[in-house]
């Protein structure tokens, strides 16, 4: 047996994701999630070998806690699979200002990645306790971790796209511009596309969606994306299922000065708060909104309100698009498993040349690749995204450099 897989860790701000995958074959040969970190009833669930599992393993568990559960209890019993393994793929939301690509860690990214904490609080510490933790627990891979960025994919966004009109000295001194986020799943399900359409990567002309509990789309032009409607932070951009997304910044200071809020209200109003669960008043789980769209008119114009933004957001982009749009493309938990969202959506794109399948857009499964658009339309596909093998293909090409 080869050695030749990769671990991939993807540590949250209360989950930790992992999988052993032959980024080559596409095999994943192992991966679970750990749930509710540092709350009663820590939780795993994993899946080897098509068996799967799960188990509480105790309360206040903290992410070194949970990799050496990983690593001790599930691993080191299939030692066929951890043998291996020849290096750690991790998720890193954001770069900051001076990592542009998926870089090999060495103490110097490191550094970079905790001073990138400043734009991802909730999310870089984490991902870099995860690094730390791995470094000391396997060391004979010590030097093969590799960083894969959520916002390297926006690097080469010119500064009309991601400068924002607040004073330039902003942006020099504390960074302040648009970042971008979910890039390593906008640039998958890009390559895939590049694939179904027939295109060289470097001429794809495409626009990519990606609905999930976080939501945003990206503009690709010549197989580079051009603009993209997350910004500074995950926040800006999608109507989300607890964002808000796009407000007029003025909102924030009449809550502040009439609502009685304080910053940290507004801002944990904003971004847990709001978006589908806060229209709703319900729920931000697309599932119960899409059971109840019928049956409650909130949930309705919550949903509306969803797909309206989305479909503008398309509609500007093409603007970017030099002239043609190949393709556009749904992604994500929503964009993969929501045909009438798909249907909202698509039907407010005609003057593009878009036309709907009715058929074909509930025809397709969940994790399945497909066409939802007539012959006379333009296409539309739906692609399952796969960061984990994304971030394993990186790592792979990085350590096969050393
Ligand atoms: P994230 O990775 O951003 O947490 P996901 O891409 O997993 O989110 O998407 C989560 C969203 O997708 C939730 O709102 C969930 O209800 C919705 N979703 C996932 N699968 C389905 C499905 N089969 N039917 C309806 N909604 C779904």
């Amino acid at each position: 047996m080869l050695n030749n897989l990769i671990l991939v860790l993807n540590c949250g701000s209360s989950s930790l994701k992992f999988s052993v995958i032959n980024p080559k074959n596409k095999k994943k040969y192992l991966f679970g999630i750990v749930e509710r970190l540092f709350l009663s009833d820590t939780y795993i669930k994993w899946e080897c070998y098509k068996k799967k599992y799960n188990k509480i393993i105790g309360s206040n568990i903290s992410h070194e806690d949970a990799l050496d559960f990983i690593i001790d209890y599930i691993f080191l019993k299939k030692e066929d699979i951890f043998k291996r393994i020849i290096g750690i793929g991790h998720r890193v939301v954001h770069g900051g200002r001076k990592i542009k690509k998926s870089v090999l860690i060495d103490d110097k990214i490191m550094n970079l990645i905790e001073e990138a904490s400043i734009f991802a609080p909730l999310h870089n510490p984490a991902n870099l306790i995860g690094i730390k933790k791995i470094i000391k627990k396997y060391p004979l891979l010590s030097k093969k971790n590799v960083a894969v960025f959520d916002t390297s994919f926006y690097q080469n966004m010119s500064n009309v796209s991601f400068l924002y009109a607040i004073p330039y000295y902003f942006y020099e001194k504390y960074g302040i511009r648009r970042y971008g986020a979910h890039g390593i799943s906008h640039q998958y399900v890009a390559y895939e596309a590049s694939f179904l359409l027939n295109k060289k990567f470097n001429s794809l002309n495409i626009i990519t969606c990606h609905l999930g509990n976080g939501a945003s789309v990206s503009a690709i032009c010549n197989g580079i994306c051009v603009d993209t409607s997350m910004g500074l932070t995950p926040l800006e951009g999608l109507v989300m299922g607890t964002r808000s997304g796009d407000i007029d910044p003025a909102i924030i200071f009449f809550m502040y000065k009439n609502a009685n809020m304080s910053i940290d209200d507004i801002e944990e109003l904003l971004t847990k708060k709001s978006g589908l669960l806060g229209l709703s008043g319900v729920s931000s789980d697309f599932r119960y909104l899409e059971s109840n769209y019928n049956l409650n008119n909130q949930i309705k114009i919550s949903v509306d309100i969803f797909c309206h933004r989305i479909s503008k957001y398309i509609c500007a982009y093409t603007a970017l698009m030099d002239g043609r749009l190949d393709a556009i493309i749904f992604t994500g938990g929503i964009g993969e498993n929501v045909p009438f969202i798909r249907e909202i959506i698509i039907s407010k794109l005609s003057l593009l040349g878009f036309k709907i399948d009715i058929k074909l857009n509930f025809s397709i499964k969940h994790g399945q690749h497909g066409i939802v658009t007539l012959n006379s339309s333009r296409p539309i596909f739906i692609i399952p995204t796969n960061e984990e093998l994304a971030i394993s293909q990186e790592a792979i090409n990085i350590i096969n450099n050393i």
